[in-house]
């Protein structure tokens, strides 16, 4: 079941203060449309009592997938505090734990710190694919092409809707502006190979010593290695 509470919220605009039910988690397996919610941005979404501006409240939200069996936990943060949030996220694994009826054990629970990298990772795991090769896909095509895509601007986002049987599709996208640029298809059997390549002894493998914590992201990862 999901899971509400109320907060008190300050409206960004005229900065009133009410109270609102927002969302700490939610199980798509039982309510499927709050999925479409979520993916249409009308989630943990806001209007103002005195001047109807209406926004996004950023805050943490467990998905739950329990047909699949997997979740992905939102700790919204900014990439450069990214170790701030996978911090929080071991006491996050740890509660959770805590909480579950002896001799149970957790699903899969992926890390993310933005709502964007959310939903992407939902198409991800909604498409079978492995997180960490797709953000070894981007580390490669990053480091390809570092003269066009910075990765100090540019987010490159897997577009599950464009994916198909002979390619994966992702789109990079200008983090300012938040205007997408390009599109770039990678094959489909390349992504295979690297499955095979690198992930297959699960506790040795590369891709473990690529991305050793919860966190992965070939951007956060390139942009550390420059400080
Ligand atoms: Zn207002």
């Amino acid at each position: 079941m999901a899971q509400t509470s109320t907060y008190p919220i300050h409206c960004p605009e005229c900065k009133s203060q009410q109270d609102e039910v927002l969302y700490d988690s939610l199980d798509v397996g039982k309510e499927p449309e709050l999925r479409k919610q979520l993916i249409e941005n009308r989630l943990n979404r806001v209007k103002c009592n005195s001047c109807n501006f209406e926004f996004y409240v950023d805050k943490n939200l467990l998905y739950h997938d329990s047909r699949e069996g997997w979740m992905i936990y939102l700790n919204p943060h900014r990439i450069d505090d990214a170790q701030k949030a996978i911090d929080e996220f071991d006491q996050v694994l740890e509660d959770m734990n805590n909480l579950l009826p002896s001799g149970q054990s957790l699903p899969p629970v992926d890390l993310v710190i933005s709502r964007i990298e959310l939903v992407e990772r939902i198409f991800v795991r909604e498409a079978g694919l492995d997180p960490k090769v797709i953000e070894y896909i981007k580390y490669l095509v990053y480091t390809q092409n570092l003269d066009k895509f910075m990765p100090e601007n540019y987010a490159m986002l897997l577009n599950g809707q464009e994916c198909n049987e002979e390619n994966l599709c992702f789109v990079l996208q200008d983090v300012e502006t938040k205007k997408l640029e390009s599109l770039l298809h990678y094959k489909r059997e390349t992504y295979d190979d690297l499955v095979d390549l690198l992930v297959q002894d699960a506790d040795l493998s590369l891709i473990k010593q690529l991305f050793p914590g919860p966190y992965a992201s070939a951007r956060a990862y390139l942009i550390q290695d420059e400080i």
